[in-house]
């Protein structure tokens, strides 16, 4: 009975803490949905003033207490995840003074402002001084998380905390080692392969109507989202709400199509966490490569297969009759699994090149954090590193390392869960693959046993398993690139005839 009550207490708490951060999402949702330009200063404002209160509940004593308390008793497994997550992020957070939380939250609110202007003017210099100060803070706060440690180490279990960084700098390197082979032979490949099948005159109106038709028929649930436009798309949210946003090219209706994919796939992690469980870990999803391996299953290897484009092609061409007249699945297919081996923008990059720009991401971002490189000397890295990794020049520093937002916000060790989400994506593929005919169910476009599956095995769970034990238990292997190289081969083996 007494355990109850502590732990009753515990739970209680860790609510509180939750509906801030929540709160605090949907100002910066808003931020970036509706928010007029003017809003910036006072917005800052609020933000910085949730996240510092944010931080001192979590720091308070009486939840070490109680979480003190709970570790001496006998726990149930769930119970034990839960003290195990709360336990762990109030024991960073102690380590941290509030006055710095505002700082940063402060610092980089108005860095990105700057970091917008200074990509829309292709001027690196006015942004260095500014990204300088944000990364000074970043070392700052993870010398008091542990001086002892490397400092992009220790920032990089921030954003995924139950994953090896030797983990994911191995994935990385064998990536390196095996995917340009690919890619070269695919750049000499003389096979001849639709390129234009998105291509062409699309209203952003029009576009907004298949897309909201598109993730209905996906299983996006209305009653419980919402999809809007933003200039980056994201997905933010919990299980009774969850908002996500995408943008409309009206001259490549494909970009709208994949990406809105993309976040429906990061909505639906998000909705099916167990309602029972807000606000708590067994509520919130595991971190952000697994988020990641959500989105990308849906967006690669549903929203990029075949069988998808036979399923979706006869919509298309029910709202755009005239711009897919003598379009077929295959030339769909191949239209959305183009390789370009000499683009510089990692949010427009293909299935493989994508990798080669997040190394290059994690070796500058660790580097800077490191204090092994200066920040003027940022632009002349970046374009040496393209130039071995992908063979060419980026034109500007627009095109090169002013093209993210990440830096300006302070997220170093970030981009590398991009890449571990394609990974596990490529796993959960397989996996699901031994249990349900994957593509049969996607061209009669029933993808409810495909949701039921990713929610048994994955989204149910919350947080309960640590992040290598849920990959585990989902799939049958820990986070591993070797289902993503051999689905890489086959995939674009076929495309390219090599
Ligand atoms: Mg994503």
């Amino acid at each position: 009975m007494q355990q109850n009550k502590t732990y009753q207490k515990l739970i209680t708490k860790i609510k509180k803490i939750s509906n801030l951060g929540y709160a605090n999402s949907i100002l910066s949702w808003d931020q970036q949905v509706m928010m007029p330009e003017g809003g910036i200063e006072a917005r800052s404002s609020q933000r910085s003033f949730l996240s510092g209160l944010t931080h001192e509940l979590l720091i308070e004593d009486e939840l070490g207490e109680l979480l003190e308390k709970l570790n001496k008793k006998n726990l149930d497994e769930e119970e034990k995840a839960v003290v195990r997550e709360i336990d762990r992020d109030y024991k960073r957070a102690r380590k941290i003074p509030t006055e710095l939380t505002e700082k940063i939250s402060k610092q980089t609110s108005t860095t990105v402002d700057f970091w917008k202007k200074a990509r829309q003017n292709n001027n690196f210099s006015s942004f260095a001084p500014h990204l300088k100060k944000v990364i000074e803070l970043k070392r700052k706060y993870a010398n008091y998380i542990d001086p002892d440690r490397e400092s992009y180490k220790v920032l990089f279990e921030d954003y995924e905390p139950y994953i090896n960084m030797e983990t994911v700098e191995g994935i990385l390197k064998k990536l390196k080692r095996k995917l340009p082979k690919l890619i070269n032979k695919i750049a000499n490949s003389s096979a001849s392969v639709e390129e234009n099948s998105f291509k062409g005159n699309f209203p952003s109106k029009k576009q907004e109507e298949i897309v909201k038709k598109l993730v209905n028929k996906l299983g996006f649930d209305f009653q419980h989202g919402r999809i809007d436009t933003s200039t980056h798309p994201f997905t933010t949210g919990n299980q009774y709400d969850t908002r996500i946003t995408t943008r409309y090219n009206e001259k490549n209706i494909g970009e709208s199509i994949t990406s809105t994919i993309h976040e429906f796939g990061h909505g639906l992690y998000n909705l099916n966490l167990p309602k029972k469980h807000y606000g708590t870990p067994l509520g919130f999803s595991r971190e952000l490569s697994v988020h990641e391996s959500q989105s990308r299953f849906w967006e690669n290897h549903i929203g990029r297969s075949k069988s998808f484009w036979k399923f979706f092609l006869p919509t298309l061409k029910g709202r755009f009759p005239e711009q897919f007249k003598n379009i077929s699945p295959q030339d769909c297919f191949e239209s959305i699994n183009q390789v370009y081996d000499n683009n510089p923008i990692r949010v427009d990059a293909d299935e493989l090149t994508y990798h080669l720009h997040i190394l290059l991401r994690f070796e500058i971002g660790r580097d800077l954090i490191n204090g092994k490189m200066k920040v003027k000397e940022l632009p002349h890295v970046w374009n040496n590193k393209m130039e071995e990794y992908l063979g060419f020049r980026p034109e500007n520093d627009a095109k090169g390392c002013l093209q993210d937002i990440h830096w300006a916000w302070g997220n170093f060790g970030y981009f590398s869960t991009y890449s571990m989400g394609s990974m596990i994506a490529a796993q959960i593929h397989d996996a699901i693959s031994s249990d349900i005919s994957l593509d049969e169910k996607i061209e009669n476009g029933n993808f409810k046993p495909i949701r039921k599956w990713l929610k048994e095995k994955i989204h149910k769970h919350g947080q309960k398993y640590k992040t290598e034990e849920l990959i585990k238990r989902a799939t049958g292997e820990k986070p591993t690139a070797d289902h993503f190289l051999s689905y890489a081969k086959e995939k674009y083996g076929k495309i390219y005839e090599i």
